[in-house]
C-alpha cells in the first residue's frame, strides 16, 4: 500500500493547477498556472503581501492544521479562493490547494460567519442577504460592469466584462484599463481618466476591438465611484450593441442610399413635411422649375407659397394653383396628373402623403417631363392611324390572329359594323359565327386551313362561297399567310379575302358564252352539213331535169316537159323555203326579227294561210278546221302566226299517213287565242320531246321523211315573240296534237 506520494513540480503543476507552496517564512515559493492567472505573483513573494486570510479570523499559518480550510482574497484585486491547507510530510512546507470563488461564493461563506450578537447577527445577516442579491445580480447581469481604482487599474470585474472584453477575468484583474480596450480615439479611456480627474459621468457608443482584436460597438457609462467624499475611481457599466449598431447602420445606410437616389433621380422630387417644409429636394427639381439654388439650400424652406411663385410656368396658372390646394385639403394618393407648361413642356404630377400610425408626416411631389414620351406616344398613335387608315381603305377584308386564332385586327370590309368590329377583338370565329347565326362548319374550315398554315408556316389561298343575308351568294378568294419572326417562328396570322362574285360572275358569262359558241360552232357545223345535203338533192332535181330539157327539148312531149318544169319549180321552192328558215333563225339569233301585233280576223286568216298550204301541197284537202270563238279577232303579228301555222300544218301531215285526217281547231275569248293542231301520225319517242324544239334536231323514228329540224324551232321563237307557250301531247303511232296560246295582249318578248 502506497503511504506517501512524490510529485516534482511540473507534476505538480498537472495535477494541482490552483495550489501554493509556502515555506516556514510564509514565503510563496511556487504557484500552480491557474493562481498565476488569478494573481499577478512575482515568486518568491510574501503571502501576506499578496493575501489576506478572509477566514477563520486572525488565522496563524504556522499553526494551522493540515485539513484546515481557508479563505484567501488576493490583495490586489480582491478576488477570493478557498483554500486547503495541508502541511507537506518531511518538510515544513506548506501547501494550499486552491480554487477561486464567485463574489456570491464569498457571501456564501460569509452567511456563515457567526456574530456574539444576535441582533446585530439579524442585521448584518439582512445586510449580507441583500449585499448577496445585488453581488448576485452584479455578477450575472448582462452588463458588462467593471470598477476601476483612482490608477484606472480594474479592480473587480464581472463575467459579462470577460465576455465583452476578450479577455479571462486574470488579465483584466489589475490590469491597466487603458490597455486592455482599443478604440482609435480612446474615447472610453478618456471618459475614464476624465470621470475620475473631473468626478463626472459619461456616456459612451463608440466601436472597439478588444483583447482579441474583435471589432464591437459597445455604449455605456462612465462614472466616479465614490466612498463618502472620496472618489475612489470609477464603474465602467458596458453592453454590447453591435447588433443593434449594425442594424442601424444598415437603416441608415438603406436610408442613405434612398435619400441618394432621389437626390439622382431623374424625376423631380419634393418631400414637404407638414408644416410644407422642405426636406428633401433634388436637383432634377430646381431644374425643372428654374429655381437659382443649390437643392440643399432649399431645406427647411416654406412651401406655402410655392404654388404661386410657379405658377406663371403654366398655362393654366388659376387652375395650377387651385388643383395643389385641393391635393393639400384632400391627402389622397394622386397619380398620373398632366400638366402643360407655356414653353411646351408637358409634365406628369405624382402626390404621394405621409401617414404613419394615422399621424400626417408630409408628402412627395414628383413632377416628370413627359413631353418626349408624349411626343413618342403622338407619333406612335399617329403611325397606327396611318397604317390602320391603310388597312381600312384597302378593298379587301383583312384581319390579323395571334397564334391561337383570335383576332387582333379586322378592317371595315371584314366586318362593316364598328361595334362588332371592336367586340371581335380577342375572340375567335367560332365566337363570331355563333353571334351572327352562321353555321359553325365556317368556323371548323378556317380553324383547319388557319392551323395548316401555323404547322406548315406558308401561305394558303382558297375560294369561299358565302350566302348573304338578302339571298344572294358572293364569293370570295381568300389568303391566309404566316408572319415570322428571325428565329422563323410565327408571331401571328395575317388573311385577308377579295371579293370575287364580279369575276366569278364575268367568268360564268364567259363559260355561258363559251358553250354558245361551242353550242354555235356545232350548230354551224350541222347547218352546212345539212344545207350541203339538203340544197344538194333540190339542185340535182333541177340539174337533171334541165339537162333533159336541155338534151330532148324537141322529142320530149310538152306533157314531159311541163312535169320537168314543175320538178325544178318544187326543188326551187324547197330550196327557197330552206333558205327562208335559215334566214328567219338567223335574224331570230342576231335580234332583228320584228313584231308588229295587230287585230287579225282569225276565220279569214286562218282560211288564207290553209288556201296557200293546200296549193304548195298540191292534193291535200283533207283539213278539218272549226272555231270556238267568243270574239272574231286574234291580237297576233301576221308573219310569225303564218310561220307557226304552216309549220305545225307541214308537220301534221310529213308525219302521218296519206289518207290521214288532220284537226284544226281555234279558239279565241278576250284573254288569249288557241291554235291545236292535231294529227293521227306517227307520234314522236318520249325521249326526243325535250330536244323537240332545238334547231336540226330530228326525232329517231322519221324514216325517209324530208326535212331539216329547224320547223318547230322557227314555231317556238315566234310563239316566244308573242309571249306564248306551246304544248305537245304525243304518242308513237297513236299521233301528235301542238297547242299553242297565245296572249290578247301587246305584252311580247321581243
Ligand atoms: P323542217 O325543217 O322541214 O320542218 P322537220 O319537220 O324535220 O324539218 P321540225 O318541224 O322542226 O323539223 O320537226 C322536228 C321533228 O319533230 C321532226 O323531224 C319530227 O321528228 C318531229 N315532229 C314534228 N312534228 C311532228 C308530228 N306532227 N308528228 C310526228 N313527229 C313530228
Ligand atoms: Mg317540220
Amino acid at each position: 500500500m502506497l503511504h506517501t506520494l512524490h510529485l516534482d513540480i511540473e507534476q505538480m503543476q498537472r495535477v494541482i493547477p490552483g495550489f501554493l507552496l509556502l515555506d516556514t517564512h510564509s514565503t510563496i515559493l511556487c504557484a500552480g498556472h491557474e493562481m498565476l492567472q488569478y494573481c499577478p505573483l512575482v515568486i518568491p513573494e510574501q503571502f501576506t503581501e499578496k493575501f489576506t486570510v478572509v477566514s477563520p479570523a486572525e488565522c496563524n499559518l504556522n499553526e494551522v492544521v493540515s485539513g484546515t480550510k481557508i479563505i484567501l482574497e488576493c490583495r490586489s484585486n480582491r478576488q477570493t479562493f478557498q483554500a486547503t491547507v495541508e502541511h507537506v510530510a518531511q518538510s515544513d512546507y506548506l501547501l494550499m490547494v486552491c480554487s477561486p470563488q464567485s463574489i456570491t461564493e464569498v457571501f456564501e461563506n460569509n452567511k456563515i460567519a457567526k456574530t456574539e450578537n444576535i441582533d446585530t447577527h439579524r442585521t448584518q445577516n439582512n445586510l449580507k442577504d441583500q449585499l448577496y442579491n445585488l453581488s448576485a445580480a452584479l455578477e450575472h447581469s448582462d452588463i458588462a460592469i467593471l470598477t476601476t481604482n483612482t490608477e484606472r487599474t480594474i479592480k473587480w470585474a464581472n463575467q459579462q466584462c470577460v465576455n465583452l472584453m476578450g479577455a479571462s477575468l486574470s488579465e483584466l484583474i489589475d490590469a491597466d484599463f487603458l490597455e486592455l480596450w482599443h478604440n482609435h480615439d480612446n474615447t472610453i479611456t478618456n471618459s475614464v481618466r476624465s470621470s475620475i480627474e473631473n468626478y463626472s459621468s459619461f456616456e459612451v457608443e463608440l466601436p472597439a476591438k478588444d483583447k482579441k482584436n474583435e471589432s464591437k460597438w459597445v455604449s455605456g457609462t462612465v462614472q466616479p465611484l465614490m466612498q463618502n467624499t472620496t472618489i475612489m475611481g470609477c464603474i465602467v457599466v458596458l453592453q454590447d450593441v453591435t447588433h443593434k449598431k449594425q442594424a442601424e447602420l444598415q437603416g441608415y445606410k438603406n436610408s442613405k442610399r434612398l435619400h441618394d437616389l432621389v437626390l439622382n433621380l431623374n424625376d423631380a422630387v419634393l418631400l414637404e413635411n407638414e408644416k410644407r417644409h422642405i426636406e428633401i429636394v433634388n436637383k432634377r427639381f430646381c431644374e425643372l422649375f428654374a429655381i437659382p439654388y443649390n437643392p440643399e439650400m432649399l431645406i427647411g424652406a416654406d412651401c406655402t407659397q410655392a404654388a404661386e411663385n410657379f405658377k406663371h410656368l403654366f398655362i393654366d396658372e388659376e387652375e395650377f394653383v387651385q388643383r395643389i390646394e385641393t391635393i393639400l385639403a384632400e391627402k389622397k394618393h394622386v397619380v398620373g396628373e398632366k400638366l402643360q407648361l407655356k414653353d411646351g413642356r408637358c409634365l406628369e404630377r405624382e402626390f404621394i402623403p405621409t401617414i404613419t400610425d394615422q399621424q400626417y408626416l408630409g408628402h412627395l411631389w414628383i413632377y416628370s417631363d413627359i413631353t418626349e414620351r408624349i411626343g413618342y406616344q403622338e407619333r406612335i398613335s399617329k403611325q397606327r392611324e396611318f397604317y390602320e387608315n391603310v388597312l381600312n381603305q384597302i378593298p379587301s377584308d383583312i384581319a390579323v390572329f395571334d397564334k391561337s386564332h383570335h383576332y387582333l385586327f379586322v378592317n371595315p370590309i371584314g366586318i362593316r359594323s364598328p361595334e362588332i368590329r371592336h367586340w371581335i377583338i380577342g375572340k375567335t370565329d367560332y365566337d363570331y359565327c355563333e353571334y351572327r347565326n352562321k353555321p359553325r362548319s365556317i368556323a371548323d374550315d378556317r380553324r383547319e386551313l388557319f392551323n395548316a398554315v401555323i404547322q406548315t408556316k406558308r401561305l394558303r389561298v382558297w375560294e369561299e362561297e358565302l350566302k348573304k343575308s338578302d339571298g344572294n351568294i358572293e364569293y370570295y378568294l381568300r389568303y391566309m399567310y404566316p408572319v415570322l419572326d428571325s428565329e422563323n417562328e410565327v408571331t401571328m396570322v395575317i388573311g385577308y379575302g377579295v371579293n370575287i362574285t364580279e369575276r366569278k360572275k364575268a367568268e360564268k358569262t364567259i363559260a355561258e358564252a363559251l358553250a354558245q359558241q361551242k353550242e354555235l360552232y356545232v350548230l354551224k357545223s350541222n347547218f352546212i352539213s345539212m344545207i350541203s345535203h339538203e340544197f344538194r338533192t333540190p339542185l340535182s332535181t333541177v340539174l337533171s331535169s334541165t339537162q333533159l330539157l336541155k338534151k330532148y327539148s324537141n322529142t320530149l312531149t310538152a306533157e314531159k316537159k311541163e312535169k320537168h318544169l314543175v320538178t325544178i319549180e318544187k326543188a326551187v321552192h324547197r330550196m327557197t323555203s330552206l333558205l327562208e328558215n335559215v334566214l328567219f333563225i338567223g335574224k331570230n339569233d342576231s335580234q332583228r326579227l320584228t313584231f308588229s301585233p295587230l287585230k287579225l280576223d282569225v276565220v279569214a286568216f286562218m282560211n288564207e294561210v290553209i288556201e296557200d298550204f293546200v296549193l304548195a301541197n298540191a292534193g291535200i284537202n283533207r283539213i278539218n278546221i272549226s272555231y270556238k270563238t267568243s270574239q272574231p279577232t286574234v291580237f297576233a303579228d301576221s308573219g310569225l302566226l303564218r310561220q307557226i301555222v304552216l309549220n305545225l300544218l307541214t308537220n301534221a301531215y310529213k308525219y302521218s299517213p296519206n289518207d290521214s285526217e288532220v284537226f284544226v281547231t281555234v279558239y279565241v275569248n278576250e284573254k288569249e287565242s288557241v291554235f291545236v293542231i292535231k294529227d293521227q301520225g306517227i307520234g314522236i319517242p318520249a325521249s326526243d320531246k325535250k330536244h323537240l324544239f332545238h334547231e336540226f334536231h330530228r326525232a329517231s323514228n322519221v324514216g325517209n321523211v324530208q326535212g331539216t329540224g329547224l320547223g318547230l324551232s322557227i314555231v317556238m321563237r315566234c310563239v316566244d315573240a308573242h309571249a306564248g307557250t306551246i304544248n305537245v301531247e304525243s304518242e308513237v303511232g297513236q299521233g301528235t296534237t301542238f297547242t299553242v296560246t297565245l296572249p290578247q295582249s301587246k305584252s311580247h318578248k321581243i
